[in-house]
């Protein structure tokens, strides 16, 4: 059996949309000890974002919002962005990035406890 030559696509950083990095500069300012921005995607098309401080804390508050709308949807009302409906999770770093090795225990700290985003 001929082996079909596929190669394994490099896993492509997640990293944030254009108007998500609006999003997270407003997040930073207001967060003078985030080092980065945790991006979570919703299933639904809501966004949840936190500044992270350099300990794996949360250095914000939590904000949920919705892309050009003025309210998040009401299935996010309901359940206020559910673990469950996370499509993707990662972390904008804010400049200059730490480590890579200060990342990957941030990471794992912060979403170690998100499901696996694929
Ligand atoms: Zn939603």
């Amino acid at each position: 059996m001929a082996k079909t030559s596929k190669k394994k696509e490099a896993k492509q950083a997640l990293v944030a949309e254009k108007n998500e990095q609006a999003m997270v500069a407003g997040i930073l300012e207001g967060s003078p000890e985030g080092i980065g921005v945790v991006i979570v995607r919703l299933e639904c098309g809501c966004r949840k974002m936190a500044a992270v401080a350099k300990d794996g804390e949360p250095a914000s508050k939590i904000i949920i919002y919705r892309d050009q709308a003025e309210s998040i949807c009401p299935k996010c009302k309901e359940d206020n962005g559910d673990f469950m409906r996370v499509t993707e999770a990662f972390i904008h770093w804010a400049t200059p990035e730490p480590s890579e090795s200060e990342k990957e225990i941030i990471s794992a700290k912060v979403l170690g406890t998100m499901p696996a985003t694929s």
